[in-house]
């Protein structure tokens, strides 16, 4: 297949490049580097099955030749991003995912949109099943980056069912590993460095709002699993261990060997979700999918990824 990327440089969109050219795949990966980082590709530069083009998808897209797949992975991803960049994160999630969806038919080709558990947002139910409808503020700071995410979901189904495009929608919870920006603001980079520096880790609130974190090569595994199936309605992609962010801090304490301990700082920003856990019945169904790296371990590689960098 030769496939569109994205947010190619960016976390996610980077460790999707490396996936598919592994299986012998053509891939373009296509990013402005606001938050992506050319760093993340660098090694790939120089193969004659992979491209780079600088562009921002929420102007038109044009790319020569065939197309059989379009990952669509361009966005902001940390609250602490879209908070700074809430008009790019609105474009992307709206403007981009029609010019990708545009460019998609023209090409027949499928479209995988990587869409986001806060589509739930503080959920009501618990855990989250895809035929929940959610609970978001519209008008607060997470609401550019939530309902960009639930149009874009909206536009991918009403291009398939109008247009007949192939589309897949992942709901991606909250995921880790390397490549992931040192000074992103999520709480797996902000606690592992902050640990690796010997400084007290910052929970916000009580640290009693809970998260499920998946390592990144089992969300990719998922991904490539749900473009091959034929799931055309949203699918839970995340690992369902649940833990307070408390105790993760607690963790990322013990494995770094960290005696700063821990301090509690007011929410950066309000709606914080209170509770978080993807229900993967779905998945484990239809694409016979589950993680497999478990926490401490996925983790344990993360930290030796930050200690070179920080
Ligand atoms: N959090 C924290 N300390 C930090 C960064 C985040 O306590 O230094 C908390 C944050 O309030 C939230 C959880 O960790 O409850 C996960 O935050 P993140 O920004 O990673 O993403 P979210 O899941 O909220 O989209």
């Amino acid at each position: 297949m030769r496939i569109l990327i994205t947010g190619g440089a960016g976390f996610l969109g980077s460790h999707l490049c490396d996936r598919f050219l592994a299986e012998g795949h053509q891939v373009i990966a296509m990013d402005n580097l606001i938050t992506g980082s050319t760093r993340n590709i660098e090694h790939l530069a120089g193969r004659d099955d992979f491209l780079f083009i600088k562009h921002d998808v929420t102007n038109y897209i044009y790319v020569e030749g065939l197309l059989d797949a379009i990952l669509h992975f361009a966005s902001p991803a940390s609250p602490i991003d879209y908070l700074e960049l809430p008009i790019q994160t609105l474009k992307v999630g709206a403007l981009g995912t029609h010019k990708a969806l545009g460019l998609a038919m023209a090409k027949k080709a499928r479209f995988l949109l990587a869409s986001t558990s806060e589509v739930y947002g503080d959920p009501l139910q618990h855990p989250q099943q895809e035929d929940y409808w959610g609970n978001v503020n519209p008008i607060g700071p997470r609401g550019v980056y939530d309902e960009a995410k639930r149009f874009a979901e909206a536009l991918a189904m009403a291009y398939h069912r109008a247009h007949g495009v192939e589309t897949r929608i992942a709901r991606i919870f909250n995921t880790y590993g390397p490549r992931m920006r040192l000074d992103d603001g999520r709480v797996v980079p902000n606690f592992v460095s902050q640990a690796l520096w010997g400084k007290p880790l910052t929970v916000y609130g009580d640290g009693s709002q809970t998260r499920s974190f998946c390592y990144v090569s089992d969300l990719i595994e998922g991904i490539y699993r749900l473009l091959l199936s034929d799931e055309v309605e949203p699918v839970n992609l995340g690992n369902p261990a649940e833990m307070t962010i408390l105790d993760f801090a607690r963790m990322v304490n013990r494995l770094t060997g960290n005696k700063a301990g821990i301090v509690y700082e007011d929410f950066r920003i309000p709606n914080d979700p209170q509770v978080r856990q993807p229900d993967i019945s779905k998945a484990r169904r239809v694409l016979k999918w589950e993680p497999r790296v478990d926490l401490e371990e996925g983790l344990q590689r993360t930290i030796e990824w930050f200690r070179e960098r920080v």
